[in-house]
């Protein structure tokens, strides 16, 4: 290991003994859940997913989520493990981790109330707010069935050579709808007081304890906080972590906040670390070690969270999806070879919510690792790629990495395109500017020989010999057709994020999508410079001294720079296009801040009184100084029109392809899985 590294991240690259296992580094990679246990050959990608994050270097795989029994299983095809003739689903998985150097636990998950399926079932007859199905309630024979099922799927782990168990305990499961009051309304020896309430999940840890020996270690998921009315306070949690510890648990992991609270806990605009001071509370707590998790995403955060003595280990789960490789790079000096998770959730969290395979904007192997073959190409090819945006650097330096000669030839003085727009947005400015030193710093680890300033003439480029042409040359944003379009008021979103115009108290923004969201936020923002934790905490009512009742207190108020009003002509909710699991933070941000949206709407023509429109033929005039257009994206193709029939292999990729759906996530995944076919 790098003598450099070491020096760097000297805690986080120090082994430490848990249970009867000792971790060679601390750094926990957490419980992901990805659906690929519903596909025909899961066990397969599975294995090959584990497997990658272990040559990597982590110190313990947590595996996703894997029900104790029929009731508590996530959704329909989800993994139980309730019986020996289901092994085989896990030993493969376990044989591929260990072979590749590392340890790993299974994670035992009872949804209870957040089931997907028509069993659901909890302590109490409470349904939750995000799920629409209502679960029966538990008797005291199927509370004592349930607590045998968890014990009973330890022990089948330990048969399947798991080195642990991580019985899940936190973002609003099922031990939590026990322990919390929001939940439990029972009356019997499993309600109301707090050491009934905590009855389950400390019997579950005792009896699992008893079973299995002291040889499986046994890690509780805690919810440090829980962000909810009618969650614990502090006190209770500590109380809760010492019966734990009591009880025979190695090691508590940390979960930050229920499903279903409306606190963001792992977005982008959550500052990095934001909620390790939970971590830390409960570590003055108890003896055993305790893991940090949430927004830790690059080996500095970690380091910093040990050295404070917030916690023993860290958990990172995104950040492997991000890179594999996230421990070796910083344990070998490369720490800026890292692939950072951004925060996004846009190809995780998303893709669950909506049914599909988790994968990840910034990597689009993750998950998808079968699908991508070692085997160096046949030919060497000399490769030009026009683009430096997402989608032309991730072709780019795929196609260097996999051994062909590539040219990158970029109009303007640095390489991003539009993530240089994202990073000049509030909130999104550390990780996105991540994202392009990534980008930046593969382009020279690689070898492609980078032109910027260059815009590339199709003549030239025809009599160059290039076997692959690649055509990554983005968008250029929609302009409506609105009488007095060209008036002075009128300015588009990229002349806003860059700061090359002025902007006025009263704006109107034309267009509610991302790119909408992000300019009312820009234009509402009165924050100087990157929010810190105890800032980001103060607006989102989070209780840091978790005082009161899942932590929460009286939010305060932001203030706004600006009025604004988002405007769209579709009468769907705006901004209902927006990543499921992000898309409400930036509604709920901009509705504090007095952004008001108007749907419906018919634009009539803009003059110096401001922007006239109609809803429902009922004419208005929004009186404005600045009008933003944000009316979405057309593909750039100029060049590839005066491309196609005059060179060989000509393709087209991003925004250059299809615009309307312009995202990074697609524009990264097209890149990279072209080049890969050569
Ligand atoms: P978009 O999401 O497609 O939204 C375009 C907006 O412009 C819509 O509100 C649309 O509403 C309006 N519009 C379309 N044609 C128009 C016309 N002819 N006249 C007036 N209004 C028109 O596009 P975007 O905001 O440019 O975002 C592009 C992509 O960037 C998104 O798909 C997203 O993936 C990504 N992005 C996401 C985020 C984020 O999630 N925070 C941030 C930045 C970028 P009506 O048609 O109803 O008027
Ligand atoms: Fe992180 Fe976004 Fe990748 Fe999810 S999709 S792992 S949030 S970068």
């Amino acid at each position: 290991m790098s003598q450099i590294a070491q020096s760097l991240y000297p805690l986080m690259l120090s082994p430490l003994k848990v249970g009867a296992h000792t971790l060679p580094n601390r750094v926990i990679m957490g419980s992901l859940h990805t659906r690929l246990e519903n596909e025909p050959d899961g066990v397969q990608r599975l294995a090959a997913f584990y497997a990658a994050r272990a040559r990597g270097g982590v110190g313990l795989v947590v595996t996703g989520g894997v029900s104790p029994n029929f009731d508590g299983r996530v959704e329909q095809g989800a993994w139980v493990l309730d019986s020996a003739t289901q092994l085989d689903q896990h030993i493969p998985i376990v044989q591929a981790v260990h072979a590749a150097g590392s340890k790993i636990a299974l994670q035992i998950l009872h949804t209870g109330i957040y089931a997907k399926h028509d069993e659901i079932i909890g302590p109490s007859a409470v349904r939750s707010v995000i799920n629409p199905r209502q679960p029966r309630a538990f008797t005291p024979e199927q509370i004592e069935q349930t607590i045998e099922d968890f014990v009973n799927c330890a022990v089948l782990a330990q048969q399947a050579g798991y080195d642990g168990v991580e019985v899940m305990g936190s973002e609003g499961y099922l031990m939590t709808q026990f322990t919390a009051l929001r939940t439990n309304k029972r009356e019997d020896e499993w309600g109301g007081s707090l050491e009934n309430r905590i009855r389950f999940p400390v019997e579950v840890v005792r009896r699992t304890r008893e079973r299995v020996g002291p040889s499986l270690l046994i890690m509780y998921r805690i919810s440090a906080i829980d962000l909810v009315e009618g969650g614990l306070s502090g006190d209770e949690i500590d109380r809760l972590a010492q019966a734990l510890e009591q009880a025979g648990a190695d090691v508590l992991n940390t979960g930050i906040g229920w499903h279903e609270s409306v606190v963001p806990t792992i977005a982008t605009s959550v500052p990095r670390a934001a909620f390790a001071f939970a971590a830390a509370r409960i570590k003055k707590a108890v003896s055993i070690p305790v893991v940090a998790s949430n927004r830790i995403n690059m080996p500095s955060v970690a380091e910093d969270i040990l050295a404070q003595g917030q916690a023993d280990l860290v958990s990172l789960a995104r950040a492997f999806l991000a890179d594999p490789d996230f421990v070796i790079k910083a344990a070998t000096g490369r720490t800026d070879e890292i692939n950072t998770c951004i925060g996004c959730n846009q190809a995780c969290l998303d893709h669950i919510f909506t049914d599909r395979i988790a994968s990840c904007l910034v990597n689009p192997q993750a998950c998808h690792e079968t699908e991508f073959t070692e085997a160096a190409p046949q030919h060497k090819l000399k490769v030009a790629v026009i683009g430096a945006g997402p989608a032309g650097l991730a072709c780019a330096i795929t196609a260097a990495e996999r051994g062909h000669q590539v040219q990158l030839f970029e109009a303007s003085s640095e390489v991003g395109g539009q993530l240089n727009l994202a990073r000049r947005i509030p909130g999104k400015e550390e990780e996105f500017a991540e994202l392009v030193r990534y980008f930046s710093k593969r382009l020279s680890t690689t070898g492609v020989q980078v032109h910027l300033n260059r815009r590339v003439e199709s003549a030239w480029l025809m009599t160059q010999g290039f076997d692959q042409v690649v055509v990554a040359t983005g968008i250029k944003p929609r302009t409506p057709l609105i009488e007095g379009i060209e008036h002075v008021k009128v300015v588009s979103y990229s002349d806003v994020i860059l700061g090359r115009v002025q902007v006025g108290e009263r704006v109107a923004i034309i267009g509610t999508g991302g790119i909408g969201h992000d300019v009312a936020e820009l234009l509402t923002s009165t924050q100087a410079g990157v929010q810190t934790a105890a800032e980001f905490l103060k607006i989102w009512g989070v209780d840091p001294t978790i005082q009161s009742a899942g932590g929460l207190q009286a939010p305060v108020a932001e203030g706004a720079q600006r009025k604004v009003v988002m405007l769209q002509r579709g009468t769907k909710k705006p901004g209902a296009r927006l990543g499921k699991s992000t898309g409400w933070i930036h509604r709920t941000k901009l509705t504090k801040r007095g952004v008001t949206a108007v749907s419906g709407c018919t634009y009539e023509k803009i003059d110096h009184q401001g922007l006239h429109y109609s809803v429902n033929g009922e004419p208005h005039l929004l009186e404005v100084d600045t009008i933003v257009l944000c009316a979405g994206q057309e593909s750039e193709q100029a060049l590839a029109t005066q491309l196609t029939g005059n060179v060989t292999h000509l393709n087209l990729i991003g925004g250059a392809r299809v615009a309307t759906e312009l995202d990074a996530m697609r524009a990264i995944d097209e890149g990279t899985r072209l080049a890969y076919k050569w």
